[in-house]
């Protein structure tokens, strides 16, 4: 039999090329709407059977007007790295392999790359040796699972046994939380059932005050508490103050939590990695592979200092699963079946190396910072943050003039940037997280801000977004 997957690779695989092709000169906001797209695909669902290879030709060329191109160097909104070429073509193998990655023995290859993927993390990140490495699909799911070993972990130390128990009846726990902290913290604790947390005060960075912090654990009584700090804020990228705040949470005999999402490949970098000293004092950190490192979606790093404690949480025993005490691989992570995750984070870090990763990182935060010095000198753009990492928010006056050149950025296409709200003020917030984001992007990117900021004396037009 010819081997039937041939066809339907050939075409996905010219088509992929075709769309990292064109990312260096096509607009990056989507050029159709999504009625527009539903309408090239058809919406009804086929009576009959059609070849695999007809199928992708169709997704790809209806498809693909509807894309962002979020990939491309010239993308700065939320947070959104791009895909670096091991990353995606260890990721394609991924889908071929079709690995169930749950358990150790079942799948050696897998289980291998994980392990080395565990060590060269938390060498990169500057964690302790010993912690356990959970690969979750985000931050979200990171956040979550050291939040819910924490959780499990305080309550331990007061008698109470979740597994068993559950919440109800149960100690209150308490999460003191920088006022802010990602809003998919807040998240994570409600899938924990553990409600709202109460803010601790912050500065004018968005960093978390360690005296803040202190006089909210006295009022505790003792009460089991988590305490969550971020490394990178949204905003400004700033880091919380970790050596004094990690202590002042330890002498209270509080679980510390680190949200670094894509800050906390600061420490990967000799130059930043002072904005991580005392982060390896926590207890849980979460990060994500999908952003500052460029791996594709989805893709997630839980990390807990106590791998017994991360097993207690989130293993799972079962009579047909051919396991022993060992720990496993789904032992450290919510999920039971999931794709080997762990593939495509070991291909990039293979492929760039100790240095490469460090100049990943460096070369993001350069980028940032030019922007922060080319905003500065434009007429009436003031920059608002400090620029320690790959954050940049600028305000361009009122907030309906800031407002005014989101939206005509947007319109312009050349490059992406979101608005957002900091501290009362509406901004043009920048992020940096591409790999392949180069000075060329850069200058275009300023250039199309220096465009739309001469256009605005002119009378406006009307733009679709
Ligand atoms: C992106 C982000 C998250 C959420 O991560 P996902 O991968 O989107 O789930 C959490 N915290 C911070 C600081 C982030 O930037």
């Amino acid at each position: 039999m010819d081997n039937p997957y041939v066809a339907a690779l050939e075409v996905a695989h010219r088509q992929a090329l075709h769309w990292v092709g064109s990312l260096d000169t096509r607009a990056v906001p989507p050029q159709a709407t999504t009625a527009e797209i539903a309408e090239a695909l058809g919406a009804e669902l086929p009576e009959q059977p059609s070849p695999p290879e007809d199928v992708v030709t169709l997704l790809a060329e209806a498809g693909e007007q509807g894309l962002t191109a979020m990939p491309a160097g010239r993308f700065f909104g939320f947070v959104i790295g791009g895909t670096h070429p091991a990353a995606m073509a260890a990721d394609w193998l991924v889908s071929a392999w079709d690995q169930n990655s749950a358990l150790r023995d079942v799948t050696p290859a897998h289980t291998a790359v994980e392990d080395i993927t565990a060590t060269w993390l938390l060498d990169l990140l500057g964690l302790p040796p010993e912690s356990a490495v959970g690969f979750v699909t985000g931050g979200t799911m990171a956040n979550f699972t050291g939040l819910a070993t924490g959780r499990d972990a305080v309550l331990r130390s007061v008698g109470w046994d979740v597994v068993q128990h559950g919440l109800a009846g149960g100690p209150r726990v308490r999460v003191l939380v920088g006022a802010e902290r990602h809003d998919t913290v807040d998240l994570a604790l409600r899938y924990l059932g553990l409600g709202a947390p109460e803010p601790v005060a912050v500065d004018d960075q968005g960093r978390l005050t360690p005296g803040a912090l202190a006089a909210a654990l006295e009022t505790g009584g003792g009460a089991p508490t988590l305490v969550v700090l971020q490394a990178g804020n949204v905003h400004s990228g700033a880091f919380d103050p970790f050596e004094e705040a990690v202590d002042i949470a330890h002498r209270h005999g509080a679980w510390v939590h680190v949200d670094g999402a894509f800050g906390l490949w600061a420490a990967a970098a000799a130059a930043r990695r002072h904005l991580m000293v005392g982060c390896e004092s926590a207890d849980s950190w979460a990060t994500d592979a999908h952003k500052t490192l460029n791996v594709p979606y989805d893709s997630g790093l839980a990390i807990v200092r106590d791998p017994a404690a991360l097993q207690a949480s989130m293993g799972a025993e079962g009579a047909y699963l051919l396991r022993d005490a060992t720990c496993q691989p789904l032992d450290k992570v919510p999920e039971l079946s999931r794709r080997g995750r762990a593939l495509p984070v070991w291909a990039v870090l293979r492929s760039l190396g100790r240095s490469g990763v460090a100049d990943l990182v460096e070369r993001l935060c350069d980028h940032a910072s030019t922007f922060a010095r080319e905003l500065g000198r434009m007429p009436g753009v003031e920059v608002l943050n400090d620029v320690v990492f790959t954050q940049v928010c600028a305000s361009f006056g009122s907030d309906e003039r800031t407002q005014e050149v989101v939206q005509r950025l947007l319109a312009d296409g050349t490059t992406w940037m979101t608005g957002s709200t900091w501290h009362g003020r509406r901004v043009l917030r920048i992020s940096v997280s591409n790999w392949s984001t180069t000075e060329d992007d850069v200058a275009r990117s300023l250039d199309a801000v220096r465009r739309v900021v001469a256009d605005l004396e002119r009378p406006a037009r009307s733009h679709p977004r």
